[in-house]
C-alpha cells in the first residue's frame, strides 16, 4: 500500500506470480506465456514490472533470433 505515487495507475501490479512490484507496462498474454513469463493463462493483457518487462523483451527478442537461425 505505500508508495503509491510511482505506480502508473492506481492498483496495477506486476501479474507474474510472486513478483507483486508495481507495473510499468502491459503486454498481450499470449505474447507474455510466449515470453516464459509466469502468468495467469487466462489474462489477455498482463501488466508486468520493469524488470519483467525487460525479461520480456529480452525472450521476445531471443525467440526471433532462434527463429532466424533455424531456417
Ligand atoms: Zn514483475
Amino acid at each position: 500500500m505505500a508508495d503509491r505515487k510511482s505506480k502508473p495507475r492506481e492498483g496495477e501490479t506486476c501479474q507474474v506470480k510472486s513478483c507483486g512490484k508495481p507495473a510499468e507496462r502491459s503486454v498481450s498474454g499470449e505474447s507474455a506465456r510466449e515470453a516464459k513469463l509466469d502468468v495467469e493463462e487466462d489474462l489477455k493483457r498482463v501488466h508486468l514490472c520493469k524488470e519483467h518487462y525487460r525479461q520480456y523483451k529480452k525472450s521476445t527478442k531471443q525467440d526471433r533470433v532462434l527463429e532466424s537461425l533455424g531456417r
